[in-house]
């Protein structure tokens, strides 16, 4: 640590990230007496903000939405004393004992332990013409710009969770939604999968990649191609707007020296400890086998309660 900085402020334990893993790691942190504050560059909520419905949340029937959800989970924090700062983090710098967290505004903070709630972002498509949609016909949100293509057609892209769910909310706007998916089966939950091939409004294609992305001022069609019995045909399809959920991309790239799996995902123990001391990880960034609300959540608090554990360790505190 370079010992011209001057530190703002600290803290004993700093979340990044302010999602569902991030809230209710701070509540947790919050409630086992530590100081505990929030960093968050958008609003508390995360990806989450985005769901339509919250349907599978164990408990909530019959379900409130993705926004309704965060905005409690944000209160409930709050009223357990977690300050909050709506500032980017810059960079991480892991100084055993403490942490530095460099932000925007040049301000530093440290803190005795750190728990990383960062989640991900989508994955593009990587296809001519992508890019230049983008806006204007290509979307990553179907609850945030669904909306402006009702009755109108649009493709939508992927075979994962994601996919089905926002398949089925576009469903509601239009009778014209075409679902293309890379293999011949779909990687979703059974149940959501289900769902999507017995909804009328919707036709999957299986088999099926978009390969360009084409329109003049705005979006008006796609270059597929279809591949059955090793045979490939390519055609295109009108179309108003595609849609794109391919999968997502961690926000892991603030610890650089974090052990992490093929994909970038930060890899921890049982305890959500990552393979630097007094760093925790809660959420969509932890590398994990089922990504959903109820695991984030539970993953924070798993986080919390280890990082009070790691707290008390490091000041020699025992009860
Ligand atoms: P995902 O499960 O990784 O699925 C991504 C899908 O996109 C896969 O079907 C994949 O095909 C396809 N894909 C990836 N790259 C592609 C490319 N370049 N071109 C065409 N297709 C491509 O991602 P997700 O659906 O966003 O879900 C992320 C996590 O959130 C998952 O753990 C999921 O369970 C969870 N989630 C849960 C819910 C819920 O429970 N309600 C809702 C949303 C998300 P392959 O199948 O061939 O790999």
């Amino acid at each position: 640590m370079n010992q011209n900085k001057k530190i703002q402020k600290h803290t004993d334990l700093i979340i990044i990230g302010a999602g569902p893993a991030g809230l209710t790691a701070a509540q947790y942190g919050s409630r086992a007496g530590l100081d505990v504050m929030v960093l968050e560059q958008l609003a508390p909520g995360g990806q989450a903000l985005l769901i339509d419905v919250l349907e599978n949340y164990p408990g909530i029937a019959p379900g409130k939405s993705g926004y309704e959800f965060c905005q409690d989970l944000y209160i409930q924090a709050e009223n357990f004393g977690v300050s909050f700062l709506m500032e980017q983090v810059l960079s991480i710098e892991c100084g055993e004992p403490l942490f530095y967290i460099t932000l925007a505004s040049g301000a530093i903070l440290s803190a005795n332990a750190l728990i990383l709630a960062t989640g991900a972002k989508h994955r593009n498509l990587d296809v001519p013409g992508e890019n230049e949609f983008t806006g204007k016909g290509v979307s990553y949100c179907a609850s945030c710009d669904g909306p402006f293509f009702k009755n109108k057609k649009i493709i939508a892209v992927g075979g994962g969770d994601s996919a089905c769910v926002e398949a089925q909310f576009l469903s509601r706007l239009t009778s014209q939604v075409i679902l293309i998916h890379r293999r011949d089966r779909f990687r979703a939950q059974k149940a959501v999968a289900e769902q999507v091939l017995n909804n009328p409004n919707i036709e999957v294609r299986f088999n099926t990649i978009i390969k360009e992305i084409r329109g003049k001022q705005k979006l008006e069609s796609v270059i597929l191609e279809t591949s059955k019995m090793n045979e490939k045909s390519s055609y295109e399809e009108a179309a108003d707007a595609v849609f794109v959920f391919t999968g997502i991309v961690p926000e892991s790239s603030l610890v650089p020296d974090a052990k992490k799996d093929e994909a970038g995902f930060i890899i921890t123990d049982q305890y959500m400890a990552s393979s630097i001391p007094g760093l925790f990880v809660a959420g969509d960034v932890r590398s994990s086998p089922f990504r959903q609300v109820v695991v984030a959540t539970g993953e924070g608090a798993i986080a919390a309660h280890s990082a009070s554990a790691y707290i008390d360790a490091l000041k020699g505190n025992s009860y």
